[in-house]
């Protein structure tokens, strides 16, 4: 049977140049690089060169940090539960303590849900809501500035829609008015070029398993002197701020994926976008009542998010991968429960339609062919769910 992956924002596949690096550094540079023998020290120098891939992706200086975190999870609760420790510190004077945060209804969970944690602690969190097309506006961030608010968090891309955000206009408002600028942008590395100069932020988060690295391993970018407190305490790794032995293989994987990232990013721009369109503009003009979900420019190259209506997502789903297709219908974590999409609610689509959307989001390694069979398939999927579900 064919195997078509169309479920890259969930996961990638790891690029066989990563794995193999991974494989030397599992299992001939196994030390560990806070050792003083050669095990370690051999260590140091191939860490050094993966950590100027992983700068060089995102363009930070040499002045600013990146801490190796083991995901965009991790960087994300670090980041924006770093600020609150900060700013409830009791040894930092009362009267330079904030207490307000700005964020999203389109966010991931590991942003949307950490608020939801540090309200429960006294936070004071305004979640902006998304427009139709699943946009936020800056002018929206400015109506909801206070001289209480100490951070702003705004993903740079959606993981289910795709939608891009102004975040460099975001954060020059942000910068105006003295406030700190998080974005998470683990749906933009890869897809788009993502400069942490030219966007200004103080901070970022990215994860490697979505442009092709190994899982449970990514990173929180620091602008030159911006505060992080720990989130981990223990061992004196990345400068006190994440204890925890370094994960060597993982690192260097990342690495090797980073700088693939930079050099495939014309290809995403035109070919991945080129096949994406082609199976876009087949759905909507020959399948009826088929609706895209995000704007249609605004959008990563590779995303896809399309309501079927009359068409049960879960079941469109089943019967994708019972044609070896795989896609998704929201995030990863979401699918799981029957609850329908927050985000797609978010844009304000009806309840039932929101429960007939279904992802498709394509790679570097998605081929001509598969998006042909797919869309050799499809039509005929949909007519048998609409009949089921319509009863004729
Ligand atoms: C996947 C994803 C995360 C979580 O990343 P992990 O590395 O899997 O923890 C966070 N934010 C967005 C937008 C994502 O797509």
């Amino acid at each position: 049977m064919k195997r078509v992956y169309l479920d890259n924002n969930a996961t990638t596949m790891t690029s066989l140049e990563a794995a193999k690096e991974m494989v030397r550094f599992n299992s001939i540079n196994y030390g560990n690089p806070s050792s003083l023998h050669n095990f370690g020290l051999d260590t140091r120098p191939e860490l050094r060169k993966a950590m100027d891939r992983i700068y060089a992706l995102i363009n930070a200086a040499d002045e600013d940090d990146v801490l190796i975190t083991s995901g965009a999870t991790e960087a994300n609760n670090h980041v924006i539960k770093s600020v609150f420790y900060a700013n409830t510190d009791t040894s930092t004077p009362l009267s330079v303590r904030k207490n307000h945060y700005i964020t999203t209804n389109l966010e991931h969970p590991t942003v949307y849900n950490t608020f939801q944690y540090l309200e429960k602690l006294g936070a004071k969190v305004t979640v902006l809501p998304s427009d139709n097309n699943g946009l936020i506006s800056a002018e929206q961030v400015k109506k909801a500035l206070t001289d209480q608010t100490v951070l702003v968090s705004i993903m740079l891309a959606n993981n289910e829609i795709g939608t891009i955000l102004p975040i460099k206009e975001i954060t020059k408002l942000c910068h105006a008015n003295g406030i700190l600028i998080h974005t998470d942008a683990t749906q933009a590395i890869g897809k788009f070029p993502v400069d942490v100069q030219d966007l200004g932020v103080d901070y970022l988060s990215f994860s490697a398993h979505k442009f092709h690295g190994p899982k449970g391993i990514g990173g929180l970018y620091v602008r030159k002197g911006k505060r992080l407190e720990p989130l981990f305490h223990g061992g004196e790794q990345m400068a006190s701020l994440r204890a925890g032995t370094l994960n060597v293989p993982g690192i260097v994987g990342m690495g090797v994926a980073a700088q693939e990232a930079v050099a495939s990013l014309e290809y995403e721009a035109t070919e991945v976008k080129r096949l994406r369109d082609k199976l876009e503009n087949f759905i909507l003009k020959n399948i009826p009542d088929t609706f895209l979900n995000g704007d249609k420019v605004k959008r990563t190259p590779n995303t896809l998010n399309i309501a079927f209506k009359d068409c049960e997502g879960e079941a469109l789903l089943w019967d994708l991968n019972e044609h070896g297709i795989a896609a998704s219908t929201g995030s990863a974590c979401a699918s799981e429960e029957l609850e329908s999409s927050r985000i797609l609610r978010a844009l304000g689509i009806d309840k039932a339609l929101s429960h007939m959307a279904v992802r498709f989001s394509l790679s570097r390694y998605t081929t001509e062919e598969e998006i042909d069979y797919v869309i050799s398939v499809l039509p005929g999927i949909i007519k048998r769910l609409r009949e089921v579900s319509l009863g004729r």
